[in-house]
C-alpha cells in the first residue's frame, strides 16, 4: 500500500496531496457532527488523467476510494470509514467551465465547479441552470450528479438526472469513458450515465458533465399563501398548475412550527400577516417573457383561490427584494431547526395525492411515541418529496432523543413505503441508510445493483461500506 500512495503522491504532485491530519482535518469533519471517519490521505488529482491513474493505482492496491464534493450530503457518503486506510478524493481542482453552446443550450462543466458558478455562468448568457438548493455557493456538480439531488425546481425542470445530456467517468479500474455527449436523443444501447449518476460515488469518479439549459426567466413572481389547512396544499397545486400555464417553478410547503423557527433564530426573517396560520406554501411563477402575464395570472389564482376557501391570507412579492424576504423564511426554516436541539430527519416521497395523508399518520404515529416531539414536515409537495423533520421535546435530553433516530426511521418510512413511497427522495444512501436498502428494496432489485457493482468495481475500491447493504 505504501509504494502505491507514494506513486499516487508522485503522480499529483504536493499541491495534490494532504496527509497532514491538520491540513485533512475540513474533509474529515461534517457539519452535523453526524459521521466520523478517518484517511489515509486527501488527493486532489488536476485533471481526469490524473483522477484515473490515481483509480488504476488504487485498485491495484486495493485501496479504498471516498470520492468528497463539496461535503455537503447528508447521509455521509463522502465520509472515509474509520479504519484511517481509506483515500479522500477531491475533485476541487477540476472546476473548469469548459464550453457553453447558447445554440444547442448545453453547458459542459468539470465536476469540481461549484453550483452556484455554473448558475451565474449560465445567467451570463442568458440561460438558466435550473438546479436550485440551500448549499449551492459550496457543493459541487460532480456531488450533485452522484446523489441526482432535487432540490426547489424539480417539478417544473427535474432532478439531476434529467438534466444530464452527457457525462465523463474515471473507472476503477483506471479507464475513462468519454460520454460527454450534448445530444438529446441517442438510442444506442444501454444508457450508461444513468448509472452513474445517484451512484453515490460506488460505481466510478465522475469528472465532467454536459448539462442543459433552459431560457433565463425575465418575469419572476413570487407569492406566500396561508393554507386554509393541509389537505388544500395538492388541491391548490392542481389549481396552481392549470392557472399558471404550467409555469410554476416552486412549490414550497412550510408548517408554522418551522416558519417560527426561522423567525425565533435567524436574523432578517419576518412574518408577513398579522395572523398565525397553520401551513403555508410558498410559490414562484417563472417565464421567459418579461411582459407581467404570470402577475396578472397569479393575482386571478390568489383571488379565486380566495374565494374558493382553499386560502385565507397572501402576500406577492412586490421586488425582487421583497421575494428573498419569502425565500428567506423557506431557508430559515432548515436553519432555525438546529437552534431547537436534536433534529432527526427523513426525506422521502409518496405520490403527491397521499402527501397530506402521509403528514397527518406520520405526525399522529411519532406524537404517540415519543408526545411533545415536534413535527417539522416542509418541503417539495409538487415533487411528493417531504422533509419529515422531528426536533426533540424542548425538556429532553438531546443525546437520549438522537439515540431513538433509528426508531423513528422505522416508524416513519414504514408509512411512506405502505403509502407506494420511497425513504430517500432526494439525499440518498450513503452510508445513513444501508440498513434500509437490505429492509426496503426486493431482493431482484439488490441482486441487479450487486451485478453491476461488480462489473464496473470489481475489487470493490468505489467508496466502500455506502449504498449497498452487506450481502
Ligand atoms: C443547507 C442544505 C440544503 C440542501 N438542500 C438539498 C436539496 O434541496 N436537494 C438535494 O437533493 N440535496 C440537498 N442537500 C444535500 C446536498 O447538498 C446534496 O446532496 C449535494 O448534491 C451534494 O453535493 P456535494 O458536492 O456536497 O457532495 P458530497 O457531499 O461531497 O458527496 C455526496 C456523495 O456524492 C459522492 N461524490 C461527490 N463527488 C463525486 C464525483 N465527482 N463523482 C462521484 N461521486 C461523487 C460522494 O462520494 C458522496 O457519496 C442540501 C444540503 C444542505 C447542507
Amino acid at each position: 500500500m505504501e509504494s502505491a500512495l507514494e506513486r499516487i503522491r508522485n503522480l499529483v504532485g504536493a499541491r495534490g496531496w494532504l496527509e497532514a491530519p491538520a491540513a485533512m482535518a475540513t474533509y474529515l469533519s461534517e457539519t452535523r457532527g453526524l459521521f466520523q471517519g478517518r484517511a489515509r490521505a486527501v488527493v486532489i488529482p488536476a485533471s481526469t488523467a490524473e483522477v484515473a491513474g490515481v483509480l488504476r493505482l488504487c485498485n491495484e492496491s486495493r485501496i479504498g476510494v471516498v470520492p468528497q464534493g463539496g461535503h455537503t450530503g447528508r447521509c455521509g457518503g463522502a465520509m472515509p470509514d474509520s479504519t484511517g486506510t481509506q483515500i479522500i478524493l477531491s475533485p476541487a481542482r477540476l472546476n473548469r467551465i469548459c464550453a457553453l453552446n447558447p445554440l444547442d443550450y448545453t453547458i459542459t462543466v468539470e465536476a469540481g465547479c461549484i453550483l452556484a458558478d455554473i448558475q451565474a455562468a449560465a445567467a451570463q448568457s442568458g440561460r438558466l441552470f435550473p438546479l436550485s438548493l440551500g448549499a449551492e455557493g459550496s457543493c459541487q456538480i460532480g456531488g450533485n450528479l452522484a446523489t441526482n439531488a432535487g432540490g426547489v425546481n424539480v417539478m417544473r425542470y427535474g432532478n439531476a438526472r434529467e438534466l444530464t445530456l452527457g457525462l465523463e467517468v474515471a473507472l476503477a479500474d483506471g479507464a475513462i469513458w468519454d460520454g460527454l455527449t450534448g445530444l438529446r436523443k441517442n438510442n444506442t444501447g444501454y444508457d450508461l450515465k444513468d448509472l452513474f449518476i445517484g451512484a453515490e460515488g460506488t460505481l466510478g469518479v465522475i469528472t465532467a458533465a454536459v448539462l442543459k439549459l433552459f431560457p433565463l426567466p425575465r418575469e419572476v413572481q413570487t407569492a406566500l399563501v396561508a393554507l386554509r389547512d393541509l389537505e388544500a396544499c395538492t388541491e391548490l397545486l392542481v389549481q396552481t398548475r392549470v392557472a399558471s400555464n404550467d409555469a410554476l417553478s416552486s412549490f414550497e410547503l412550510m408548517p408554522r412550527l418551522g416558519l417560527q423557527f426561522a423567525l425565533d433564530h435567524i436574523p432578517g426573517c419576518r412574518d408577513p400577516f398579522e395572523r398565525r396560520y397553520d401551513w403555508y406554501v410558498l410559490l414562484v411563477f417563472s417565464g421567459a417573457r418579461p411582459d407581467g402575464g404570470l402577475r396578472a395570472a397569479l393575482e386571478a389564482l390568489l383571488a379565486d383561490s380566495w374565494q374558493a376557501g382553499l386560502i385565507q391570507d397572501a402576500v406577492l412579492a412586490a421586488s425582487e427584494a421583497q421575494a428573498r424576504e419569502l425565500w428567506r423564511l423557506r431557508e430559515g426554516l432548515v436553519e432555525g431547526q438546529r437552534f431547537e436541539g436534536g433534529s432527526i430527519k427523513h426525506d422521502i416521497s409518496v405520490p403527491v395525492s397521499r402527501v397530506p395523508e402521509f403528514i397527518r399518520t406520520a405526525g399522529d404515529r411519532v406524537r404517540r411515541e415519543l408526545p411533545g416531539i415536534r413535527v417539522c414536515a416542509f418541503g417539495h409537495v409538487g415533487d411528493g418529496n417531504i422533509h419529515f423533520n422531528l426536533s426533540q421535546p424542548p425538556e429532553m435530553d438531546q443525546e437520549r432523543f438522537l439515540g431513538l433516530w433509528r426508531h423513528f426511521n422505522d416508524i416513519v418510512h414504514t408509512i411512506a413505503m405502505e403509502m407506494q413511497g420511497s425513504f430517500s427522495a432526494e439525499h440518498g444512501i450513503g452510508r445513513l441508510k444501508t440498513a434500509e436498502m437490505a429492509r426496503y428494496k426486493s431482493a431482484t432489485e439488490l441482486r441487479l445493483m450487486r451485478a453491476i457493482k461488480a462489473a464496473l468495481d470489481p475489487n470493490g475500491i468505489m467508496n466502500p461500506g455506502k449504498v449497498l447493504p452487506e450481502s
